[in-house]
């Protein structure tokens, strides 16, 4: 019998099957973006070690650039750089800031602004408030949320971006993470790998097959019971991003507060538990996981529907009871 073994405990995870395969897996993990970032190769021949270490070091090293162009800790970070001089004038951007953006806009337009990069001000309100325990006042939320705006940022043919209010501020949380993996993905890809995984805390790309043929399995957490995985999927060549309401939380009463925020309200959103997203890319999945967490299951598998190659896994509760609805082929 198939022994199994649950490889990492964030929101979604390798669960890798099979001990009598013995498959040579080749594995690295690295502190970055805020999380552990994993990449196994599954070898198919024992020579090929040493090939998979150096061609994962030049993945995790393409991981450290996205981190180095998006993270919010780093003081000279691009996203920095723009937070800070985007009013003034302004500032022509890198290719991965540009693309990015773009895709951000397009995702807010189609959400009608469920999704929106400039959520800042109110993530890092609400982020302070719960790491003291408490919930921001009404007065706090109205003021963070009347600088919430992706109607307000402006990018121009030529990559140049633009502020039009002084208040306005980025926020690549919910997609600079599946941009990061599908970085690493190119970098095994062009190294010649093609059986492999690339995973940071939610977001993870599977390539190819574990052995000859078998597939890999991801599980995904139950968000209510810990330790419980609810769903194990078989998958290959997808990327699959959970977005949940257990990752930064603060329970008052009957009510969660968390770090999924509906920008039209300024509160965490209700809607779900947990979602889902299979996509073909990683930053795909990411940010529609976010996106659809915040639309809800009506509307959210209403888009993920009129979208080829996605599916949807929404967790939500009704009536005090999880119901989970599956869409998408
Ligand atoms: P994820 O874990 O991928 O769902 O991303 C959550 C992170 O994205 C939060 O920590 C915020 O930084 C940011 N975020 C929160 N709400 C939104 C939203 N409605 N649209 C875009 N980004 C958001
Ligand atoms: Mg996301």
């Amino acid at each position: 019998m198939n022994r199994l073994f649950l490889a990492f405990i964030g929101p979604i995870f390798l669960v890798i099957g099979c001990q009598s395969e013995r498959t040579p897996i080749v594995s690295k993990t690295e502190e970055m973006m805020g999380t552990a970032v994993h990449v196994s190769i599954a070898t198919s021949k024992n020579e090929k070690t040493q090939g998979a270490q150096s061609a994962m070091n030049e993945a995790l090293e393409e991981i450290r650039k996205v981190e180095n162009i998006f993270s919010l800790w780093i003081p000279e970070s691009e996203v920095s750089r723009l937070n800070q001089e985007a009013w003034e004038k302004p500032v022509k951007v890198s290719p991965p800031m540009a693309q990015l953006l773009k895709a951000s806009i397009k995702i807010a337009r189609e959400t009608h602004g469920a999704f929106d990069i400039t959520i800042l001000p109110l993530a890092q309100l609400w982020k302070e408030k719960m790491q003291q325990g408490s919930i921001p006042t009404r007065e706090e939320i109205a003021q963070a949320k009347a600088r919430v705006n992706f109607g307000n940022l402006s990018i121009s043919r030529q990559d140049e971006v633009r502020f039009l209010r002084k208040s306005l501020a980025l926020d690549f949380g919910a997609i600079a993470k599946g941009y990061a993996v599908d970085q690493a993905v190119h970098v095994l890809r062009k190294n010649g790998f093609r059986n492999f995984m690339v995973e940071a805390w939610g977001d993870i790309y599977v390539s190819g097959t574990f052995g000859k043929t078998r597939k890999w399995k991801v599980g995904i957490k139950h968000p209510r019971a810990e330790n419980e995985v609810i769903r194990v999927l078989e998958v290959k060549d997808q990327a699959l991003s959970t977005s949940g309401d257990y990752e930064q939380y603060l329970d008052r009463g009957k009510r969660r507060y968390h770090h999924i925020i509906d920008p039209r309200t300024g509160y965490p959103s209700r809607r779900c538990v947990s979602v889902t997203i299979l996509a073909p890319t990683s930053t795909l999945a990411d940010s529609y996981a976010t996106a659809i967490f915040v639309l809800g299951p009506k509307k959210g598998s209403e888009l993920i529907q009129r979208k080829p190659g996605f599916k949807a896994i929404i967790i939500f509760e009704s009536k005090g009871k999880l119901k989970v609805i599956e869409v998408g082929k």
